[in-house]
């Protein structure tokens, strides 16, 4: 594996609440916001020795957004949240393992695919 640091090229928004992130390998990172504020790293939101997450999917407001991005050194940002969470501290590897596109997620659109045959007729 290469310990090469990857970091965030260029940011922009895909579409309304899906955040993207182009990384420095050329990975096109695609990352709706409410995942991203699900998985906070914070110790508040997740177990620091364990990983495992202390927030309720039900205590996230359905329609988070995303209010401030700000770089912390050269290896995290900080996401600043409209329910006025902003303690989250996001690693840039961290963030490179919430990615949610087809390549790192190929799950995601099995549902998708499914239905797709479903309808093809014998
Ligand atoms: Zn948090
Ligand atoms: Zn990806």
């Amino acid at each position: 594996m290469s310990t090469e640091l990857i970091e965030p090229r260029d940011m922009n928004w895909i579409e309304k609440g899906v955040f993207g992130i182009e990384w420095s390998d050329g990975h096109k990172g695609v990352y709706p916001v409410r995942h991203l504020r699900l998985r906070c790293p914070c110790a508040g939101c997740t177990d620091e020795l364990t990983g495992e997450l202390r927030i309720k999917p039900d205590s996230i407001p359905l329609l988070i957004m995303l209010k401030d991005i700000e770089p912390v050194g050269r290896y995290a940002l900080r996401l600043k949240w409209s329910d006025g969470h902003d303690t989250g501290i996001y690693t840039f590897s961290t963030l490179r393992r919430l990615c949610q596109c087809d390549i790192c997620e190929p799950n995601k659109d099995k549902k998708a695919e499914k239905k797709a045959s479903s309808r093809r007729l014998l």
